[in-house]
C-alpha cells in the first residue's frame, strides 16, 4: 500500500473542509454556562502524521477547552502511576451504551463501566499521584503538555462555570465515594476532573497529541515519550469501545479509528502507526458529539481509506 501523496493529503483535507463547512445544524452545549458563549461557525480539521507532517484548513489556532478528550489521556497517566491491575479494579473497559454523563455503576462490582464516560473519568482523576492536590493536577496538566508539545493553559473562566453549575458530576463523585470506589474526598476528585475538562487546546494540539498516540507514544515534533507502547494500546482499545459513548457502534462502523469527542467541539481520531485526525466545530448533535466533526471524520476516514478493518 503506497500513501497518498502530501499534495494529494492536502487536497482531501481543502475538499471535506469545504464540504462539511455549510452545515450549521447541532447546537452548542450550554449546560457548562461558558460553553455557549463561544463562536458558532468556527471549524477546523487537522491531520498529522506519526512522522510529524501537519496538514490543516480553517481556524487551527482557535483556542477551545479540551473537555471530554482529555479523558484518555488523565486514564493513562493513572496507568502510568498504578499500574493496569489497580486501575482494573477500580475502572472496567466495557462500553456501557449510555451517555457520558449518566449516573451509573456496574451492580455487581460497583466499578464504572469505563473510564471515558464521567464517572470512570472521576475515578480515573482521583487515581493520579502527587504531593497534594494541586501537584496532582499539575502532573496532568504536565502530561497533556507532553502530548500537544507545547505549554497548555487551564481557561479559568470555563473552570469557574462548571464548577459552578456541576451538580451532577458532584453526584457521581458522591456515588463513587460511598461505593469505596474513589478512596479520597469526593469534592477534590470532581474538582480535578473540572479543572482538566477547563484546559485549552487548538485543532492543531489536538491533532498532534493524536499523533502521539499513533507514534505509539512519542511526540512526533518534540521526540519526547509522553506515554509507554503498552499503555497506549490499552487507551486505544477503550477509545474504540467507549470513546463516542451510545455513538460508539456507529462511529466505529463508519469511521472506524479509536476516537474521543468533547463537548467543547473536538475530536480526536488515531489510526495506529499511522496518523491523527483532530476536528474542531462547537455544535453538537444529540450524543455531545461535534456534527461537523462527525461528517468530516467520516469523510476523511472515506477518502483516504483510514478505516482500521480497511483492506485494499
Ligand atoms: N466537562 C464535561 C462534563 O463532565 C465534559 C463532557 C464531555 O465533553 N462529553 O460534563
Amino acid at each position: 500500500l503506497t500513501p497518498p501523496s502530501s499534495g494529494v493529503v492536502a487536497r482531501i483535507i481543502d475538499e471535506v473542509y469545504e464540504l462539511c463547512r455549510g452545515d450549521t445544524s447541532g447546537a452548542l452545549a450550554d449546560y457548562i454556562p461558558e460553553l455557549a458563549a463561544v463562536q458558532p461557525d468556527s471549524f477546523a480539521l487537522c491531520l498529522a502524521t506519526a512522522d510529524g507532517q501537519v496538514y490543516g484548513s480553517g481556524d487551527l489556532d482557535t483556542a477551545f477547552t479540551i473537555q471530554s478528550i482529555s479523558k484518555p489521556f488523565t486514564y493513562a497517566l493513572a496507568l502510568a502511576d498504578r499500574g493496569t491491575a489497580a486501575v482494573a479494579e477500580r475502572i472496567d473497559v466495557e462500553p456501557s451504551g449510555e451517555p457520558f454523563f449518566e449516573i451509573s455503576l456496574d451492580p455487581t462490582t460497583q466499578r464504572p463501566r469505563n473510564p471515558m464516560i464521567n464517572a470512570g473519568a472521576i475515578t480515573a482523576a482521583s487515581l493520579v499521584t502527587g504531593h497534594d492536590a494541586a501537584d496532582r493536577f499539575e502532573r496532568i496538566r504536565r502530561s497533556y503538555c507532553r502530548f500537544a508539545g507545547r505549554d497548555l493553559r487551564l481557561n479559568a473562566d470555563v473552570y469557574a462555570s462548571e464548577a459552578r453549575t456541576g451538580y451532577r458530576n458532584l453526584a457521581i463523585g458522591y456515588l463513587l465515594r460511598g461505593a469505596g470506589i474513589i478512596d479520597i474526598d469526593p469534592d477534590e476528585a470532581v474538582d480535578r476532573y473540572f479543572r482538566q475538562c477547563s484546559i485549552d487546546i487548538t485543532c492543531r494540539d489536538l491533532a498532534i497529541m493524536a499523533a502521539t498516540l499513533a507514534n505509539n507514544g512519542v511526540n512526533p515534533l518534540t521526540h519526547e515519550r509522553a506515554l509507554t507502547a503498552p499503555l497506549v494500546e490499552q487507551v486505544l482499545s477503550v477509545m474504540t469501545t467507549c470513546g463516542m459513548y451510545d455513538a460508539a457502534g456507529d462511529w466505529v462502523t463508519t469511521v472506524g479509528l479509536p476516537a474521543k469527542s468533547g463537548v467543547g467541539g473536538g475530536i480526536l481520531a488515531v489510526l495506529p502507526g499511522q496518523l491523527g485526525i483532530a476536528v474542531y466545530s462547537p455544535r453538537l448533535d444529540a450524543h455531545g458529539s461535534s456534527v461537523r466533526g462527525v461528517k468530516a471524520c467520516r469523510e476523511l476516514s472515506n477518502r483516504l481509506g483510514l478505516h482500521f478493518l480497511h483492506v485494499t
